[in-house]
């Protein structure tokens, strides 16, 4: 089982938002398993899904990945032997895959219309019977198949899935992995509109790039079954399976954006060093021996091996990852840190954005620090201006709910400048039916900790996304736990 062959391991990320700590979590440990044993670690874009795809999140994977210091051998912007890396401009290659199995008797064409499937849905559910498709395509005649398709027929393409049976995998970190392959459908391949799958195209593209070891999140270990059907269907080596814990939060929920920030773009904008970062996602379910916590990734490199894994859901805790960044900031050299200031937000690039917004606040060189100072702190003291935060006649876990509704609509809308920002608050405004001197008010101290500021919007354009929503956040917790206004006294009726 790939033993032989060198060692090729991939990252797969989907463009679809913000760089995702987990992204570099899994391209941490393919990153170290390549470069220990010397193989190559490679960077593929599967963004085959073009509904969920976004055009600045595929360059925003690349600056995050590289600012953590994680650098790939072959990738959609660097080439290599294998490319094109960016699954959109190899449709080609999975619609030859999927011909293959069609003619081997693998895979079948189903011409179930989404009516069909919707009815057949709403009568399993009626029924309490396994939902999944009933296979109704599975054994027409392969000659009318292909008319029926030839005359232009919408279709799907279909892989014929054992009826029953177990399905089994070897996990590296696992052990043998097993589903009866009565829980898996005649899983989809190819769609109607001539796509892959993630399915098909992940498999195809692993195979094609002659991936060794498949190291990725636990979340794909029920993908992992038809993987292995789809190897084994096309008579393919199959690579060896590692799937990784998931990362949790503080309460052993998986990490997720609500209690945490997850883009790696927050802890850059946020003061975290890149390799305390890389360090802290080594700790997570890796252990580099004894009780040691703080290493470098040449330090983990040196001795990486799998056996010092281990699967107990490694919990993402910011008083660590704060620990160990002091760690890092106490033995730089004086010139380093100041390189480290000067990297996060004392350069010109940064200066050149904030500066219109503070010029005409400013009579003196001296006031810059005051008129700007909350474009360089962390998280913001509410506890002076909480009575900004209430809305006349909402009670403030309805105000919390409404600023958290505001972030999602935020992340929704593709684009961070102030124009996007203001029309996306308006709208929300308006739905809402508060006035907007209330709502702005409330926003402006949000990410401010001030009632005056420059212009709102411009100065969330500014301070980023992340930082802008992570304070919107703190300050939902906040508001939602402000008392709720003490009803207006009835007024004083008269004696009679
Ligand atoms: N595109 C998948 C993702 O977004 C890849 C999963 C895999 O590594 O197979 O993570």
């Amino acid at each position: 089982m790939a033993n032989d062959r060198p060692v090729r391991v991939r990252i797969a990320p989907s463009p679809t938002g913000d760089p995702h700590v987990g992204t570099a979590y899994i391209a941490l440990f393919n990153y170290a398993f390549a470069k220990s044993t010397g193989g190559k670690f490679i960077l593929r874009i599967e963004d085959t899904d073009q509904t969920r795809a976004r055009s600045d999140s595929e360059r925003m994977i690349y600056d995050a990945l590289r600012w953590v210091g994680l650098s790939w051998d072959e990738g959609p912007d660097v080439g290599g032997p294998y490319g094109p890396y960016r699954q959109s401009e190899r449709s080609q290659h999975y619609k030859d895959a999927a011909s293959k199995l069609l003619d081997a008797g693998k895979a079948y064409r189903c011409f179930c219309t989404e009516d069909r499937l919707a009815k057949l849905r709403i009568q399993q559910q009626a029924e309490k019977a396994t939902l999944g498709y009933d296979r109704h395509c599975r054994d027409l005649d392969p000659a009318e198949s292909r008319n029926r398709a030839a005359q232009g027929e919408a279709c799907v393409v279909r892989l014929k899935v054992p009826v029953s049976g177990p399905i089994d995998f070897q996990d590296q970190l696992r052990g043998v992995v097993s589903r009866d392959a009565k829980e898996i459908d005649d899983q989809v391949l190819l769609k109607s509109d001539g796509l892959p799958t993630y399915h098909l195209a992940n498999v195809v593209d692993d195979h094609m790039m002659q991936i060794t070891h498949v190291i990725r999140a636990e979340e794909w270990i029920s993908s992992t079954q038809k993987h292995v059907l789809l190897y084994e269907a096309f008579g393919w080596e199959q690579p060896q399976w590692f799937h990784m814990p998931l990362l949790r939060n503080t309460d052993k929920s998986k990490i997720s954006k609500r209690k945490h920030p997850v883009s790696i773009n927050y802890y850059r904008d946020s003061g975290i060093l890149p390799q305390a970062l890389l360090n802290f996602l080594g700790t997570m379910g890796w252990s580099f021996g004894g009780d040691r916590e703080k290493f470098t990734l040449a330090e983990m490199i040196s001795v990486f091996d799998w056996k010092r894994m281990s699967l107990g859901g490694p919990v993402f805790d910011l008083a660590k990852l704060t620990w160990l960044n002091e760690q890092y900031i106490h033995e730089l050299t004086t010139e380093q840190l100041a390189d480290a200031l000067i990297d996060w937000r004392f350069n010109k690039e940064f200066l050149l954005k904030l500066l219109p917004l503070a010029h005409k606040r400013i009579k003196r060189l001296d006031d810059f620090i005051g008129v700007t100072e909350f474009f360089f702190t962390g998280d913001l003291d509410y506890a002076a201006v909480t009575t900004h935060f209430a809305i006349p006649d909402v009670a403030p876990k309805e105000v919390a709910k409404a600023v958290l509704e505001l972030v999602e609509k935020y992340e929704a809308r593709e684009g961070w400048e102030a124009k996007t920002l203001d029309e996306v608050t308006q709208a929300w405004v308006t739905a809402l039916g508060w006035k907007t001197k209330h709502a702005f008010m409330l926003l402006r101290v949000a990410v401010t900790g001030r009632t005056t500021s420059p212009g709102l919007f411009e100065t969330m354009g500014v301070l980023g996304k992340e930082i802008t929503r992570r304070r919107l956040r703190k300050a939902a917790e906040v508001i939602a736990k402000l008392p709720a206004p003490a009803a207006a006294p009835a007024p004083a009726t008269k004696s009679p």
